[in-house]
């Protein structure tokens, strides 16, 4: 049997990895890779095998990294089923549906745009919001813990990962010419004592672990570290009568920042202050989250049974922002106020239009919570760019840029150490992948000094033997 990194090698975009086996194919992972548009474009519109073969993809969770490319994945051929567990079935609905819209928008402009130069407006979408509608039917829904079978001499199980609703690790057992082999993919790892998420589940017994590496050089501040920066801001900020504004995923992070502000104001630990969540799919996940809500940690469960009538995502100044003109309307008003908008990388969606309006104000502070992609808007405001470029248009820099790295979503090295390090007994070889290559080399020396042996870190399209 062989493995191969077709993508998130070497980045951290793009999730993709290739099981070949007992003659079949299995797809861990079919994410969009994000960056430089034209390579972007290429990577995620030609998939270096014929997607029809491929028997199965096995789905870690929805964030668009990881499943973004599933429609076009299907147009090209392939005909199921996606295993995934149930709150990333929900997600993926939404989320795939809204990825395929964007396409549709992103084209349009770029035709627009060439045809106003004169040149022919041939942009295609990667795929449109029917294709993403054509895929949900081939989901196939799993729940933690409980094997599935996934192609002849294959069962899968996935396992909490504690990263997003829904996350999930998951181990491969996998029979061939008599012979036993348990793959473990991380998925993206999610850390411990965060809001919201279960803490993630350790895996045991295993002789070959994919294992994400985003953070792979570094350990994180606690989450109680991160609040009190939030908290700190937040009162700067209104202190000046400014804008928050927060580049979120709508999808998991926009949810946590809701809860966290919720607590916040309900303790008084910061002054109760209108909050716009400017994201339809924001609003949507909340719902799916609450759908799912015996899957959140003890904390959340605690808060829900003493404060029965609050949902979690919902308090008084809190407002969804559904329409396009509503969202028009905050840039009149004058603050002080939070803003949660999407792309979490400032790439497109209606965060884009709030930084055009706040940016060059002082009074505001624009705070990165996430981690950014290389060439991304929100790279290189968290690299504190002087100006940057929107719609064609340049604007200067003036808002406070701050980032918290408290809030990421992905294990830091201790927990990756730690991870690896429980199933050395059996463990033959480790794949480093999702991760910038400073971080998997930062993992890599980490997990030598723990005692981890047979660490490698693939290149693109890179195979190996198992
Ligand atoms: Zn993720």
């Amino acid at each position: 049997m062989h493995l191969t990194f077709h993508g998130a090698a070497g980045t951290v975009t793009g999730s993709q990895h290739l099981l070949s086996v007992n003659g079949t194919r299995l797809l861990l992972d079919c994410g969009l890779y994000q960056g430089a548009r034209a390579e972007a474009a290429f990577r995620n519109r030609n998939f270096p095998f014929p997607p029809a073969e491929v028997a199965a993809v096995v789905l870690s969770h929805a964030h668009i990294d990881h499943s973004g490319n599933l429609p076009n994945l299907a147009r090209q051929g392939f005909a199921g089923p996606i295993h995934a567990t149930h709150a990333t079935v929900d997600l993926c609905d939404y989320m795939l549906r809204d990825s395929g819209h964007i396409q549709e928008v992103d084209a349009e402009y770029l035709n627009y745009r060439a045809q106003k130069k004169g040149e022919p407006a041939e942009h295609q979408p990667l795929y449109t919001e029917a294709d993403a509608r054509a895929t949900l039917p081939l989901f196939a829904e799993q729940g933690y813990e409980r094997p599935f079978p996934v192609a002849p001499g294959v069962t899968a199980t996935f396992y909490d990962a504690g990263h997003m609703l829904g996350s999930a690790s998951l181990i491969l057992d996998v029979e061939e010419a008599g012979r036993h082999v348990r793959l473990a993919f991380s998925g993206d790892l999610g850390r411990r004592g965060m809001p919201l998420l279960r803490d993630p589940v350790l895996l045991a017994d295993v002789d070959y672990l994919i294992l994400e590496s985003t953070y792979g050089g570094k350990t994180h501040h606690p989450h109680n570290e991160a609040q009190a920066e939030f908290k700190a801001l937040v009162k700067q900020t209104v202190a000046r009568r400014g804008k928050v504004v927060i580049p979120s995923f709508a999808v998991g992070r926009a949810q946590e920042l809701v809860y966290e502000l919720s607590q916040l104001i309900h303790t008084g630990e910061i002054p109760a202050l209108p909050v716009y969540v400017d994201s339809p799919l924001a609003s949507q996940t909340a719902t799916i989250f609450w759908g799912h809500r015996s899957l959140l940690d003890a904390e959340a469960q605690a808060f829900m049974e003493a404060n029965p009538s609050n949902d979690l995502f919902g308090f008084e100044g809190l407002r969804y922002v559904q329409s396009a003109e509503e969202s028009k309307t905050l840039n009149g008003q004058a603050g002080p106020m939070v803003i949660i908008s999407a792309s979490g990388m400032c790439e497109n969606g209606r965060i884009r239009h709030h930084l055009c309006y706040t940016l060059s104000d002082p009074r505001n502070t624009i705070l990165i919570v996430s981690w950014q992609a290389p060439e991304t808007l929100g790279r290189r405001l968290a690299d504190r760019a002087k100006e940057v470029k929107i719609f064609g248009d340049t604007y200067k820099v003036k808002a406070q840029v701050a980032t918290i790295n408290g809030y990421s979503g992905h294990a830091g090295q201790d927990l990756l150490v730690e991870f690896a390090a429980v199933l050395k007994p059996r463990l033959k070889g480790v794949f480093l992948v999702h991760g910038e290559p400073a971080a998997a080399t930062a993992l890599q020396a980490a997990l030598a000094e723990a005692g981890v042996a047979g660490v490698h870190i693939p290149t693109l399209h890179e195979r190996v033997e198992l």
